[in-house]
């Protein structure tokens, strides 16, 4: 029996993966809920999954939850450091990973050195600091599963060689809303016409970084951390009908693929069943879906985001950071209707430009970066 904790549990993956909880009664239980601020759908979870502990990480919704779950007998909590708890506490030993951006990095740690079993959808703390999340597991003997699609396809592929074997990866994107949009179109594209993923239904934050691709640029450098290919071995390829999800390269040229149906439910199920197979009623791929699929290269000239992860990535230390704390800024500005489409990118490359890189040797040193960055790239007029 698996007893879970899900940070991040009303959003997107959240709502799959509790989708997954549901069809295994037997295999799972939801020992800890934790919500950004959405109290309503939070409440609807708490009712129907029984938790132990619930948080929420806005403080100011407390009184609107405990209002709302007047009858509830197990225990409430507020605050960011609650997460953290939840995450760490032993009654829970799998941990979903699923809030969105650099706000789960510390719940997520927290499980990580506990040694539990993370199955982890939140790439951004990956992007920030990859290496300290790996050692904080090697070190606890934490096990960290990829619920990323695209990651999830590598880490199922990988299981056809050995360790070592692995020359290259293709990690492939839908192209996004964009994809074939003149660069004047996308200069002023609304937020309504960037909300529009042709494949996959998600979250507001990464459905505008697969319209920039930048979705696709954290996904090299979380693809460089998780399976330790150099950057020149990771490739990225539009593959508009989302349905081989990554491509591994093997040393004797054979390529070995994962294809799926673009439903997220499915790499979570995986993570959670690893290294079974289990049969989660989930549907299956239709071979005519397979009729025409495409694989074009990307556009490095309408979407420089994965220019900017190569150079992030190749200068490491602090940089990796840097780039993901200014495209968090740059994609709330934009949601929020302060910055046209494509200042996103010049934000974020003005201030990959700017920062002094320094090594990552502590968690301090990548949050002041972090820090540094959010600033940078907030500044009226950066270009
Ligand atoms: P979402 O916006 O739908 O949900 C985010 C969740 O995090 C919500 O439960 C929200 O309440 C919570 N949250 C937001 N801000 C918070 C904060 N400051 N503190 C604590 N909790 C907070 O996002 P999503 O689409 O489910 O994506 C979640 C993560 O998974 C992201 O990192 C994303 O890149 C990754 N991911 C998502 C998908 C997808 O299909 N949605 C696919 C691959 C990877
Ligand atoms: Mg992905």
């Amino acid at each position: 029996m698996k007893t879970l904790c899900v940070l991040g549990s009303t959003g997107s993956i959240g709502v799959s993966t509790l989708d997954i909880v549901r069809r295994f009664p037997d295999r799972y239980r939801v020992r800890s809920l934790t919500a950004g601020a959405n109290v309503e759908k939070l409440a609807e979870q708490v009712a129907e999954f029984k938790p132990a502990r619930v948080a929420i990480a806005d403080k100011t919704k407390f009184n609107a939850v405990k209002e709302r779950l007047k009858d509830y007998k197990g225990e409430l909590l507020a605050g960011a450091d609650a997460l953290c708890e939840l995450a760490a506490e032993p009654e829970s030993n799998y941990v979903v990973s699923a809030i969105v951006g650099a706000a789960g990095l510390m719940p997520t740690l927290s499980a990580l050195k506990q040694g539990k079993q993370v199955g982890i959808a939140n790439k951004e703390p990956l992007v920030m600091c990859g290496p300290l999340m790996q050692a904080a597991a090697e070190k606890s003997g934490a096990t960290i599963l990829p619920i990323d699609s695209e990651h999830s396809a590598v880490f199922q592929s990988a299981r056809a060689g050995n360790r070592g074997e692995m020359r290259k990866i293709v990690l492939t994107a839908s192209g996004g809303p964009f994809r074939k949009a003149d660069k004047e179109f996308m200069r002023t594209a609304t937020r309504e016409q960037a909300l529009k993923h042709p494949t996959w239904n998600m979250g507001a934050k990464i459905t505008i970084d697969s319209a920039t691709l930048m979705n696709k640029a954290l996904e090299i450098i979380e693809a460089h951390f998780l399976f330790g290919l150099p950057y020149e071995a990771i490739e990225v390829w539009v593959h508009p009908q989302s349905i081989v999800h990554a491509l591994v390269e093997f040393s004797d040229s054979s390529v070995v693929a994962q294809l799926g149906l673009p439903d997220m439910r499915l790499p979570i199920l995986y993570a959670l069943t690893y290294p079974d197979r289990v049969d989660g009623g989930l549907p299956a791929l239709p071979i005519e879906k397979m009729a025409a699929l495409n694989f074009e290269p990307p556009d490095h000239d309408r979407f420089p985001s994965l220019k900017f992860a190569y150079k992030a990535g190749k200068l490491g230390g602090t940089a990796p950071a840097v780039l993901n704390a200014a495209n968090e800024v740059a994609v709330q500005l934009f949601l929020d209707g302060k910055i046209h489409f494509s200042e996103i990118f010049d934000r974020v490359g003005a201030t990959l430009d700017a920062h002094e890189v320094k090594p990552m040797d502590r968690l301090e040193t990548v949050l002041a970066a972090d820090a540094w960055a959010r600033t940078y790239a907030a500044k009226q007029g950066v270009k």
